[in-house]
């Protein structure tokens, strides 16, 4: 079927619009009309091909919220009307030992990305949801519960999971002291997660404008960490720090605010390598960590988890006409705090 979608033909070229190809939905699958699709700056990643892997035409977008338009004759979980969702993976092997614990990120025979991913319908590569509509397997279909906002909701699909899932993997909770660096789509649902998780946590932002925000948002204190005096006052004092940040930057700072078998997780994917000082790590026990999205089970979870505690993102709303722009913005750090797509707006022309 083809479908209208904006792509990238290069690393240099701005998004455009163009035209993909999406399946007949074969028994298993859900085809969906694309209500939102959330800005992530892994699109802008992958777009620019800034991890040397972009294939290449690339449809970004893995925070998708849509309505169910037609449903294969083998699916029992969905049915034409539904509101879904769609994150960063659309498939898998479904029996490796990560699969099977539900850590379907990590499926040892490679998941498949919702887009740049191999697609074993097409023989090509898959294809995000910056398009009116994508056709995806029950099993990588989420229910959206009623009572969140659709719009707000599609963020949480990638922004969303990526700060669940570590908060909840270190058990961050009441008694500890947390901090999040870098005010973006991930570091806001980081700041609200572990917030409603009952730590006390810190925010480490680069712009002094978001202080505010920060707080708002439910950070209890707000370091700029340019300031070497602020930064100094917390030494030695963190359980946990999530370190969402999308360019270079120092990552000794933030292990120097560590205590004694404290840890950092990276979840920014920045392009060139961090350095890490080994006396950052060796004195006194640290660790440095990573996590990946999060496996089907804990988004349905962590979705459940939003409309019960009313936790949604905060987003700006724009047509897909101003994608472009929005990049721009993003790389600015002048996102409050998550673009997402009006869809209707592809429909529009
Ligand atoms: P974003 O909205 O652009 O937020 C990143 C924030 O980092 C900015 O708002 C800014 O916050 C801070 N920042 C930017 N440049 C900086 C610099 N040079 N030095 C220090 N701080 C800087 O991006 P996002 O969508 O949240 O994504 C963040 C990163 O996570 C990206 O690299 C993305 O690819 C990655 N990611 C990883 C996963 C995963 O599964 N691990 C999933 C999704 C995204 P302040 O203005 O507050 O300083
Ligand atoms: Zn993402
Ligand atoms: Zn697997």
């Amino acid at each position: 079927m083809p479908t209208k979608a904006y792509a990238a033909s290069a690393a240099t070229s701005p998004l455009a619009p163009a035209t993909i190809e999406r399946r007949a939905p074969t028994p298993n699958d859900v085809a969906i009309e694309i209500l939102y699709c959330g800005v992530c700056h892994s699109d802008i990643h992958q777009a620019r091909n800034e991890w040397h892997n972009t294939l290449y035409p690339c449809v970004p977008g893995h925070e998708i919220i849509g309505r169910v338009t037609r449903v294969g004759s083998s699916v029992t979980r969905f049915k034409a009307g539904d509101l879904v969702g769609v994150g960063c993976l659309v498939d898998s092997c479904r029996t490796c030992a990560h699969c099977e614990q539900g850590l379907e990120q990590f499926c040892t025979t490679m998941p498949v990305f919702t887009y740049n991913g191999p697609d074993k319908h097409s023989g090509g590569h898959t294809f995000g949801g910056y398009s009116e509509a994508v056709v995806v397997h029950q099993d990588f279909v989420l229910r959206v519960p009623a009572g969140l906002d659709p719009a707000a909701a599609a963020p949480l699909l990638c922004a969303g999971i990526t700060t669940y899932s570590p908060l909840r993997h270190w058990k961050v909770g009441p008694g500890q002291k947390v901090g999040v660096v870098g005010l973006g789509g991930l570091g806001h649902m980081g700041v609200k997660f572990a917030r409603a998780f009952g730590a006390h946590v810190v925010l480490f932002t680069t712009s002094a404008g978001k202080v505010e925000d920060g707080k708002r948002l439910g950070a209890h204190e707000v370091v700029i960490s340019k300031d070497a005096d602020a930064m100094a006052a917390h030494a030695g004092s963190f359980d946990f720090i999530l370190d969402t940040v999308s360019a270079d930057h120092d990552i000794n700072a933030y292990m120097a605010l560590l205590k004694l078998d404290g840890t950092v997780c990276l979840v920014g994917a920045p392009e060139n390598p961090l350095a890490v000082a080994a006396f950052s790590v060796i004195f006194p026990r640290k660790h440095l960590a990573g996590s990946l999205i999060g496996g089907l089970p804990e988004t349905q979870e962590m979705l459940d988890y939003c409309a019960e505690h009313g936790i949604a993102c905060d987003i700006e709303m724009i047509d897909i006409k101003d994608i472009n722009t929005a990049y721009d913005r993003i790389l600015r750090s002048d996102v409050k705090y998550r673009f997402v797509i009006d869809m209707a707006s592809l429909k529009r022309g």
